[in-house]
């Protein structure tokens, strides 16, 4: 799944399409996420707009117009936002056309747990999506302080705590398991036992694994692209995720796999000891 520096890989390369104008737009009429549809008449009438914006919230891009509307959208597990030539043949599993003229903006989901919305710009942060997030892990860094009072009492594990995109928004599943390791913490402790010194060293650890990430075009996995098609870089730099039974890079210690709260975990029982 998509997690914040692949949904800013994706924002990047989505750049070359500030300045186009919308010409019109097509839906599949397929239900994404929640069964949910793209809705096709607000997206209809974007015909005309101009796209001034590409902004990103969390996981949520956010490509704002000339208008009063703002297109969003949620990559979901294995949604993809394509910049196509016009009339290149259209991959199955396309579910929102955007015609930019001489390019069109395409929605492709294979499983369908994305979302495709059109929000007025200015209350982005009534949607339901976006009325839960926290600060933007990449747009405005937590500090330990931050962590530290947000743990206060909180009875979840460290690894469900950095999940809840409340605290910080951006953090799915991989990146978790890659700042747990590089904080030297384990998944498993109880987020209130977090000491002031260790939210900051946590802190610290979320900015680099996205730094990291970035510089690399986010991790693919199986299935993702930025916005030209290209895969990212960065799986084989991960240092824990997906790395059950390979040395841990910093004490050679095999790297576990476990299952918390239903998500797959990986860590090093040898230094990830706090
Ligand atoms: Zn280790």
């Amino acid at each position: 799944m998509p997690e914040l520096p692949e949904v800013e890989t994706v924002r990047r390369t989505l750049a070359p399409m500030v300045g186009a104008k919308i010409v019109s737009a097509w839906t599949s009429g397929k239900g994404l996420h929640m069964a949910r549809k793209p809705p096709r008449a607000k997206l209809q009438q974007l015909a005309g707009a101009t796209i001034t914006r590409i902004h990103r919230h969390g996981k949520y891009l956010l490509i704002e117009t000339d208008t009063s509307k703002t297109l969003l959208v949620h990559l979901g597990m294995t949604g993809r936002t394509l910049i196509v030539k016009k009339g290149a043949p259209k991959a199955k599993h396309t579910h929102v056309v955007l015609d930019l003229g001489d390019r069109e903006l395409r929605f492709v989901d294979a499983r369908r747990f994305g979302q495709v919305d059109v929000v007025e710009r200015g209350k982005e942060k009534e949607h339901e999506g976006l009325a839960v997030l926290g600060p933007d892990g990449l747009f405005e860094p937590v500090s330990g302080e931050y962590l530290f009072q947000k743990s206060r009492k909180k009875q979840a594990t460290l690894k469900a705590f950095v999940l809840d995109q409340s605290i910080v928004a951006g953090v799915g599943n991989i990146y978790a398991s890659e700042a747990l390791w590089r904080a030297k913490l384990r998944p498993t402790t109880r987020a209130h036992k977090l000491t002031l010194a260790k939210a900051a060293v946590l802190a610290a650890a979320i900015h680099e694994v996205f730094d990291r990430a970035l510089t690399k075009g986010g991790t693919s996995l199986r299935d993702f692209v930025d916005a030209t098609g290209a895969y990212g870089e960065n799986d084989e730099y991960l240092w824990v995720y997906g790395r059950d039974g390979e040395p841990c890079p910093r004490d050679h210690t095999k790297i576990r796999r476990s299952v918390l709260q239903g998500r797959v975990t990986f860590y090093c029982p040898t230094c990830q000891t706090s």
